[in-house]
């Protein structure tokens, strides 16, 4: 077998610090017109993940990912894909796209298409997008004009198949992203019937964030001698993000909320909490106290999550709350700062989130709110992250959320002495604030004056568990 099988690692903090590294587009033998886009959008140097998985596929090799969003992973594989593409020319038949995208919701298939359409300004190729939640008719009038890429969510492309708007038996190249959370989202079957509609001929690429044994079993079955490229090792969250944690009672969540809020240098905030019904009662809470903010979450339509997501764009709103699915995905640049007001009650959703901010090289901090009911998920995070996240002192500060003391507790600290390692490329964050963006510690007369909190926050009224259902979009 002549197939080379390699297998590269990069630590977390080389992919988010391109330019550390000395390697330029240039060097990666990027064709002319793609080299132009990248210096239009002022990319000069490929982050870790573009310069070690683009050789390999413009040679033609399977790929197989493992990389959290933020590490430059779209234009890994959107440079090779349309190179590739731009090397035949073929004109596109209606509804048979020669390359396939498939992603877990709506905002992330539509941000690799505006990706497609970003890094291929200056080659002649037809992109289009099909995701739930919207009319199908503009969607499947770009069908019929032809396109060469297509980026899908897997329920509308089914449908889409289902009704003989498309075909899949020319797709030359197949990206499968966030694959585990396609498997979260119960998506499995419906990839699995898309990929036995592909020709068995095809250059297959695979995106996890995670590694995991169904994953596995997944690249496995889609691709062919994979090369696999690994560039953050599994759950290590992102290192130039700073991370606290503040124990707070549940009932003094909002004002504790409000309170960082007042604080100049939290200018794009993006605020998670674990269920919709909480999304939106935070946002009310954020706008009755004249806060810009939005929530975005998956009973909102199409039009409201585009509309949300394009005024947190703009900076015409300050924060942005919003549930784990409806951000996966999100590429929002310059999020100062993303604030955990749930802690999620998957460990991995915690990376993923804090992932949201300190993309691309950028510093970020995350804060996250753990009640006395949450203290035995900041235990799961900290022992998958294998990190202690550094504890913020704040005027709302509860003992018994630290302690996991109180009727709702659910697990509390670890033992004296067996606490998380920071082990190899793992930061274990130091206890103090950065100076820029401390909270001051205690009450001030010059603190902003402390929003009482609300009533609907009562104790008692805790986080109910968001359920897992497959969601078709
Ligand atoms: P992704 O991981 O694909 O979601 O990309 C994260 C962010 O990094 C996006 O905002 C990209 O536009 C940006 N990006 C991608 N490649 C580069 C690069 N070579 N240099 C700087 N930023 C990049």
């Amino acid at each position: 077998m002549t197939t080379i099988l390699a297998q590269i690692h990069m630590t977390a903090s080389d992919c988010v610090t391109p330019k550390r590294h000395k390697m330029q587009f240039e060097n990666l033998n990027i064709s002319e017109p793609l080299q132009r886009a990248l210096i239009k959008e002022g990319y000069t140097t490929p982050t870790p993940i573009q310069a070690q998985a683009i050789p390999h596929l413009l040679k033609g090799e399977d790929l197989m990912g493992i990389a959290q969003t933020g590490t430059g992973k779209t234009a890994a594989f959107v440079l090779p894909v349309l190179q590739m593409m731009a090397q035949t020319h073929k004109v596109a038949a209606p509804g048979v796209p020669r390359a396939l995208v498939l992603a877990p919701t709506r905002e992330l298939a539509a941000q690799i298409d505006a990706s497609f359409g970003t890094y291929g300004q200056f080659l002649r190729f037809r992109h289009a997008a099909v995701y739930g939640g919207v009319n199908q008719g503009p969607q499947v009038r770009a069908l019929s004009r032809g396109v060469d890429t297509l980026v899908a969510t897997p329920g509308r492309l089914l449908d889409l198949m289902d009704q003989g708007y498309i075909n899949l038996k020319d797709v030359e190249f197949f990206v499968l992203d966030e694959a585990d959370r396609m498997l979260d989202m119960g998506f499995a079957n419906d990839v699995r019937k898309i990929v036995s509609k592909l020709p068995q001929k095809r250059h297959s690429l695979f995106f996890a964030a995670t590694m995991s044994r169904q994953i596995g079993e997944l690249a496995g079955r889609l691709l062919t001698h994979p090369v696999r490229i690994e560039v953050a090792p599994q759950a290590t969250t992102v290192e130039s993000v700073e991370q606290r944690m503040f124990f707070v009672d549940q009932n003094n969540k909002d004002a504790l909320l409000l309170g960082l809020l007042q604080q100049k240098n939290l200018k794009r905030v993006l605020v998670f909490t674990r269920t919709k019904r909480r999304a939106d009662k935070v946002a009310s809470v954020l706008s009755k106290n004249r806060i810009r903010s939005d929530a975005i979450h998956g009973n909102k339509s199409q039009n409201q999550r585009t509309q949300a997501l394009s005024g947190f764009k703009s900076g015409r709103l300050q924060v942005l709350v919003a549930t784990d699915i409806a951000a996966r995905g999100i590429d929002v640049e310059d999020i100062t700062h993303v604030i955990n007001y749930d802690l999620p009650n998957e460990a991995e959703s915690y990376v993923h989130r804090v992932g949201r901010t300190g993309r691309a090289g950028a510093s970020g901090t995350a804060y996250s709110f753990c009640s006395a009911e949450e203290r035995g998920h900041l235990r799961d995070i900290e022992k998958l992250t294998r990190a202690k996240i550094g504890e913020m002192e704040h005027r709302y500060h509860s003992e018994d959320a630290k302690r996991g003391a109180g009727s709702g507790a659910k697990g509390g600290p670890r033992r004296q002495g067996a606490a998380p390692r920071g082990i190899g490329r793992t930061v274990v964050q130091k206890s103090g604030p950065r100076k820029s963006d401390a909270p001051r510690p205690g009450p001030r007369k010059s603190d902003p004056p402390r929003p009482g909190p609300r009533k609907s926050d009562a104790p008692g009224s805790g986080p109910r568990r968001s359920g897992r259902t497959p969601a078709r979009r």
